[in-house]
C-alpha cells in the first residue's frame, strides 16, 4: 500500500467469512477436524497452485473468550489442517514467499470497527448512541495537544534537527533502555545544563501523554464512566502537569469548560471530575501507570 512521503506498508487481507466463524461461532470450533474439513477445505479450489488465506481474530478468544479454543487453534495448526492437504503459513513466510504485490490505496476516513467512518472515535453515531461525551473530551484533549506540541518544538530548537523523529525514538528510553540524560546527549551535540534536560525530560514524557491519550480504545465505547476514557482524562491531565511551569497561559483553566461538557450519560460524573481528582493525586506526588 502507498503512502504519502514515497513510502508504503505491506497489507494482508483478512477472510471475513471464515474469521467471523470462528469468532462468533463457538459451535463451528468445537471440533478442529471437523473445522478444517467442513469451512476452510472448501474455500480453496482443487488444482489451482498458490492459493492462500487468513483467518485474523482477537488474540484473547482463545481460552479467555471461549473455553478451550486455545487447544482447538492449537490442534488446528498441529494436524488438522494438514490433514486436509493444506499448508499452514504466517505473514512474513508469505511475504518471502510471494512474487507479486497488487498497489492498493486506502479509503480515507474509514474503519473497521465504525459503519459511519471514523465517527466513532470523535462524536455520536450509531455505534455508540450515548456519546455526546466524546466531541468535548475530543476538543479539550486536542487543545492540549497543540499546545504541548509547541511547547515542544520551541524548546528543542536548537537541540535536536528533527523532533518528531526524537518523540518516535523516544521509545529506547521508555522501555527502560536508556536514561533520559544519557539519551538526550547522544541525541544532540548542543550543550545542555542539568535544568534544560529536565526541561526537555518533562516534554519528551508530556508528549508520550499525548499519544496515550489518544488511544483508540479510550473512545470506542459509549460511556465515559469507563476505565478507557477515564485513562484518557488521566494523560491528558499528566500532560498539562508536566508542561505547566513552561506554558505561557493556564492550560487547566483553557480546558476546564469543554471538560466540563463532557458528561456520562449513566452517572452524575463529567470529565473535568476525572481532570481535577487526577492533578490532585499528582500534586501529591503520585505518576500514571
Ligand atoms: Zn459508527
Amino acid at each position: 500500500m502507498i503512502l504519502p512521503g514515497h513510502k508504503s506498508i505491506q497489507v494482508f487481507f483478512y477472510h471475513s467469512g471464515l474469521s467471523a466463524r470462528v469468532s462468533f461461532d463457538p459451535h463451528a470450533t468445537m471440533n478442529a477436524d471437523a473445522f478444517a474439513r467442513n469451512f476452510v477445505k472448501p474455500e480453496f479450489t482443487a488444482g489451482e497452485a498458490s492459493q492462500w488465506l487468513m483467518i485474523a481474530t482477537d488474540g484473547e478468544l482463545y481460552g479467555h473468550h471461549q473455553i478451550f479454543r486455545d487447544k482447538f487453534l492449537s490442534y488446528l495448526l498441529d494436524g488438522s489442517i494438514s490433514a486436509q492437504h493444506i499448508e499452514t503459513v504466517y505473514p512474513g513466510l508469505q511475504l518471502t514467499q510471494q512474487k507479486v504485490f497488487p498497489v492498493i490505496k486506502v479509503r480515507d476516513n474509514t474503519s473497521w470497527s465504525c459503519h459511519h467512518g471514523v465517527l466513532r472515535w470523535s462524536s455520536v453515531c450509531a455505534c455508540t448512541p450515548n456519546s455526546d461525551w466524546k466531541k468535548p473530551l475530543r476538543e479539550a484533549l486536542e487543545r492540549i495537544s497543540d499546545e504541548v506540541d509547541k511547547l515542544f518544538v520551541a524548546s528543542c530548537n536548537g537541540i535536536l534537527e528533527n523532533v518528531w523523529e526524537a518523540r518516535d525514538r523516544y521509545i529506547e528510553v521508555f522501555s527502560g533502555d536508556q536514561k533520559f540524560a544519557d539519551w538526550v546527549r547522544k541525541m544532540s551535540d548542543a550543550q545542555m545544563t542539568d535544568e534544560k534536560i529536565k526541561q526537555l525530560d518533562q516534554l519528551f514524557q508530556a508528549e508520550l501523554d499525548c499519544q496515550r491519550m489518544f488511544t483508540s480504545c479510550g473512545w470506542f465505547f459509549d460511556d465515559l464512566d469507563r476505565i478507557e476514557p477515564r485513562n484518557a482524562v488521566l494523560y491528558g491531565a499528566h500532560a498539562v502537569w508536566l508542561t505547566r511551569q513552561f506554558a505561557a497561559f493556564d492550560l487547566s483553566a483553557e480546558v476546564s469548560p469543554l471538560l466540563e461538557k463532557s458528561k456520562s450519560w449513566r452517572i452524575n460524573l463529567s470529565a473535568l471530575d476525572i481532570f481535577n481528582e487526577v492533578m490532585l493525586r499528582f500534586e501529591q506526588g503520585q505518576k500514571p501507570s
